[in-house]
């Protein structure tokens, strides 16, 4: 059999880890956030362009797709990996540490990128694969509301390079290095955000009785809202409302005229999230009008849940075994109360999300802090996956 007939294995792409880790470790110095990614995007491209990719440049703004062809198969896949980083002071002390101060990838998106990229350089050389494979680096993953994700579908994105079904992986605190989690159906929550706007009438601290104090009608919505998921929620259903910020008043004599509150709401189903989304507003609105004052809410919706297709999640937990082995894989993980926006894409074509071990216990640091850093002996790995998993996809 000759080197580009048999399928990629994880020792194939060990002599690459060398120069994946200095691409990680370039891109996390480098951090960029939400549709400012020029220098990771030209980094991306420079790349695919030099490994003989087709590239394009500006798809959803800052995002580049590249694309390459074998054989006369007329089957498709796309892989998606992210690049933007977050607005954080990095404390992680590492040689390759933020350049940017108050930038941070710590959410190791600079990993993802770096793990696409290595399957990039794999499969322009082995080329054992008949078909169009598609690599979606998207932008502004973590904006929370303006999606990266979205914005690439709203540019065309699956009209222009279209795939017949889609990959993408976030990294994993809490599991071991080079594991990989699946999970079919439903896997994260949608994550939308609601602000409530409390207008009372502000006065003198020693009137109370001539005003109506928006400090306590906030009191008591956001007592009243931890009711929604304990009493309106079917409780074999997960859901979370959380409060997560509380404003008013400037001094301690004084009686504000208003308040905000700005809510967190985490569900896994549409008609959940449409109740929770209803609860908020009667709530808010009737606590405020029960105290003479007013409530104004504005409920945005974020990202939908991740749902993963049986079939695509079949496919890719059988190629997960193959290259690492079954104590590597972990079929059936838990439900997560995080989100992802590729959500947006999964509800455009069948495909699944996993997830990759991080590390555990001193490596286990989680997403978003400052001393995360995302796990270098997952870049073989993720290289190795999504190159095989292209390879049997798109099979001869
Ligand atoms: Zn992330």
């Amino acid at each position: 059999m000759s080197e580009t007939a048999r399928l990629t294995e994880l020792a194939d792409l060990i002599p690459a880890a060398e120069s994946l880790r200095d691409i990680r470790h370039h891109i996390h110095r480098h951090p960029e956030l939400a549709y400012e990614e020029l220098q990771t995007g030209a980094l991306v491209a420079g790349k695919l362009e030099e490994w003989d990719w087709q590239v394009t440049r500006g798809v959803g703004e800052t995002g580049v797709v590249g694309t390459l062809k074998a054989g006369e198969g007329t089957r498709s896949i796309g892989i998606r990996a992210d690049m933007d980083a977050l607005p954080i002071v990095e404390e992680t002390g590492l040689p390759y540490a933020s350049g940017t101060h108050g930038k941070m990838h710590a959410c190791g998106h600079d990993g993802h990128t770096t793990m696409l990229l290595g399957a990039a350089q794999r499969l322009a050389v082995t080329r054992n694969f008949s078909g169009t494979v598609h690599l979606y680096f998207q932008p502004a993953e973590e904006s929370g509301i303006d999606s990266g994700a979205k914005k690439m579908i709203e540019d065309g994105l699956f009209e222009r390079f279209p795939c017949d079904a889609v990959f993408g992986v976030h990294n994993h605190p809490g599991a071991e290095p080079g594991v990989l989690l699946f999970r079919k159906g439903p896997f994260m929550s949608a994550g939308d955000k609601a602000i409530i706007t409390i207008e009372g009438v502000g006065g003198h601290a020693a009137r109370p009785h001539l005003t109506v104090d928006p400090v306590v009608i906030a009191a008591s919505i956001v007592m009243a809202l931890q009711t929604i998921v304990a009493r309106n929620v079917d409780p074999s259903q997960p859901a979370v409302v959380t409060v997560g910020s509380m404003h008013a008043g400037t001094a301690n004599n004084v009686i504000a005229s208003t308040a905000k509150l700005e809510l967190s709401v985490r569900s896994f189903s549409a008609e959940v999230r449409a109740l929770l989304k209803k609860r908020i507003t009667e709530l808010a609105e009737t606590q405020a009008a029960s105290y003479g004052g007013k409530a104004i809410v504005e409920y945005i919706e974020g990202y939908p849940v991740v749902i993963n297709s049986d079939h695509e999640t079949d496919f890719a937990i059988e190629v997960a075994r193959e290259l690492v082995g079954d104590d590597k894989v972990v079929a059936h993980t838990d439900m997560l109360m995080g989100s992802e926006d590729f959500a947006f894409m999964l509800q455009q074509r069948p495909g699944t999300f996993l997830r990759i071990g991080n590390g555990v216990g001193e490596d286990g640091c989680m997403v978003h802090n400052p001393h995360y850093d995302f796990n270098d002996r997952n870049l073989p790995v993720g290289a190795a996956f999504w190159t095989r998993l292209v390879e049997r996809y798109l099979s001869r």
